[in-house]
């Protein structure tokens, strides 16, 4: 089979290797479709001790299952599923109680499980057993079903926030899961949605989403404007989608009272601290929230949302590349020339 492999920092390699061995408790997927994830390009060039080279990523997946050890039960042949990044251990206290994202030892696809960036994938025990391996209708495509992995990540974040009907919800970031963020907030009931971006052409492929007000930071003050949205209360919601430690600032700094945010976006090692005054957190009474990855529930939740037709994400599926041209495919993805860059091991 045809499989790009991390060698080392900062290269990837197309090599023809041996589809991967089934034994009795694991399974084969044919990998229809993968995107590329922002961590896999951080995983190339910055590494992640989780990675050991060689080593294949890529952790947002669909395929069809086409080998089954005599053991496994979780899955049949034939089955159309999609797979998602964090695999709980089963074991440790945060995974007995559902919140296998903050597991210690912290199990994904395409880290110490090899991943999809290949025709042919293994699905080991653990995954079968513990992780996101969620069954497809066959109404579903496959690049949508591997966009589940993200959108259940923006679930966990929204889970987070105490949505419910009636909030305000602002939205800082409007790549792939700032545009999921807004389906979610009106899937979930939000009254006003305000979506936030500082560049314009990321706004105007966002417009599709439709919230209620967009706001190019980089022209207006966005807290005041937020503020001024939300009839001088701040909104009762916000959350950061953006690498940007002023963004972290800025949702602090416009909440309601009794508000929460969401520090949805990681920043890149060496950025400077966050600065607030802790009395803004103290006189609002707000919520400052963190969310990172998703449990195999949010992974079901989101396959189950994306077959309604409740969060959409066709349009944001700007790129599509065969496995072949992988490297065009990340470049694609570092100079930021689109929104979700799909890989097709089998075109
Ligand atoms: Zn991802
Ligand atoms: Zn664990």
């Amino acid at each position: 089979m045809l499989a790009a492999v991390l060698e080392e920092l900062g290269r990837l390699e197309l090599r023809e290797l041996p589809e991967p061995e089934i034994d009795d408790d694991s399974a084969l997927l044919r990998v229809e479709a993968v995107s590329i994830c922002g961590s896999d390009v951080r995983i190339l060039h910055h590494g992640n001790p989780r990675v050991k080279p060689p080593a294949i990523i890529g952790h947002e997946a669909a395929g069809v299952v086409v080998k089954v050890g005599k053991n496994v039960t979780r899955v049949k042949e034939g089955d159309r599923v999609a797979i998602g990044a964090d695999v709980p251990c089963g074991q440790c206290r945060w995974c007995r109680n559902g919140l296998g994202n903050n597991c210690a030892i912290n199990y994904a696809v395409g880290y110490q499980i090899p991943g999809a960036f290949a025709q042919y994938m293994k699905l080991p025990k653990l995954l079968l057993d513990e992780g996101p391996v969620t069954r497809i209708p066959d109404s579903m495509d496959f690049e949508t079903a591997a966009l589940a992995e993200p959108l259940a990540c923006a679930i966990n974040g929204m889970e987070l926030v105490n949505m419910g009907l009636g909030k305000s919800v602002v939205i800082i970031g409007l790549g792939p899961i700032g545009c999921m963020l807004i389906d979610l907030a009106r899937a979930m009931g939000a009254s006003k949605v305000i979506a936030v971006q500082r560049s314009k052409a990321r706004l105007e492929l966002a417009r599709f989403y439709g919230a209620d007000v967009y706001i190019c930071s980089e022209e207006e003050d966005v807290v005041a404007r937020c503020v001024e949205e939300t009839g001088g209360e701040g909104p009762d919601i916000v959350i950061t989608a953006s690498a940007s430690v002023e963004a972290h600032e800025q949702a602090i700094e416009m909440v309601a009272h009794r508000g929460y945010v969401n520090l949805f976006g990681g920043l890149p090692k060496g950025t400077r601290p966050m600065s607030v005054y802790s009395n803004t957190i103290h006189y609002k009474e707000c919520f400052v929230t963190g969310s990172h990855g998703s449990v195999p529930r949010h992974h079901e939740l989101a396959v189950h949302l994306l077959a309604q037709g409740r969060v959409r994400v066709a349009p944001l599926i700007t790129h599509r590349f065969p496995l072949s041209q992988i490297h065009r495919a990340f470049e694609v993805m570092q100079n930021r020339e689109g929104m979700k860059v799909m890989v097709l091991p089998h075109a």
